[in-house]
């Protein structure tokens, strides 16, 4: 069983590597982030108590945020383990965590602000499938049109300047202590998240010791 959290600002690549990992190694990637967006998107009861706070850049309620996750472990589908991205994102979440699940590990996505802006204010998802885009790197073969499924690729609503300025904000105030708490407890692996794709995953296998990355 592998069970690790992994961390870092906006943009810094958290969902594109958990998915590489969870899907060669067989876990479960869990998204706090994704759930709050699927509740939005599907015009849940959730949905309308999350969309503005989350629009704005700013966290979603501890007890609401708890609840989500512990709900989504409670499901125990992860025979192997999971990922999980988004959780916890301040102090006292990380306590109720760690009360909770013993993890193997902390991967730290390393990334400056800079280049933060740049990547995120780039960054489009297909309204259909999810697939994610970049307009600097990963550009679709034509524009604002999904290269798998065709579906409308739109940008997320906070993706935004505004959005961004808040997200980093609480990113550094909540999240950095987070990473100091758990330095203290737990096995953290701080990655240079400004390399490619491919060598991110390999430096996380090298890091918990884990079978090659075989692209
Ligand atoms: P990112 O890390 O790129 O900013 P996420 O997709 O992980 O984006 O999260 C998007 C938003 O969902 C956050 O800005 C916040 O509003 C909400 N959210 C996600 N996880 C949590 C959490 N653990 N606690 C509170 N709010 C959360």
């Amino acid at each position: 069983m592998r069970k690790y959290v992994i961390i870092g600002v906006p943009g810094s690549g958290k969902s594109t590597q958990a998915s590489i990992l969870a899907a060669d190694l067989d876990l479960v990637q869990i998204s706090v982030g994704d759930i709050f967006r699927w509740n939005v998107q599907n015009h849940t009861k959730m949905g309308a108590q999350v969309r503005r706070v989350m629009a704005a850049g700013e966290l979603v309620g501890d007890d609401l945020a708890e609840a989500v996750t512990a709900e989504r472990l409670a499901q125990h589908d992860w025979n192997y383990g999971f990922v999980i991205d988004g959780f916890p994102r301040n102090p006292r979440q990380a306590e109720f965590f760690l009360e909770s699940y013993d993890i193997d590990g902390v991967i730290h996505l390393d990334m400056p602000d800079s280049e933060v802006r740049r990547r995120v204010l780039a960054r489009r998802l297909c309204a259909n499938c999810g697939v994610d885009y970049n307009l600097i790197q990963s550009r679709p073969a034509t524009e604002g049109v999904c290269d798998v499924c065709g579906g409308n690729l739109v940008t997320r609503e906070d993706d935004t300047e505004e959005a961004l300025v808040v997200r980093l904000r609480e990113y550094h105030e909540k999240t950095d202590p987070v990473l100091d708490l758990f330095r203290r407890k737990e096995y953290v692996a701080t990655i240079d998240a400004t390399a490619s794709k491919d060598e991110i995953q390999q430096a996380i296998r090298d890091k918990f010791a884990l079978p090659p990355y075989e692209p």
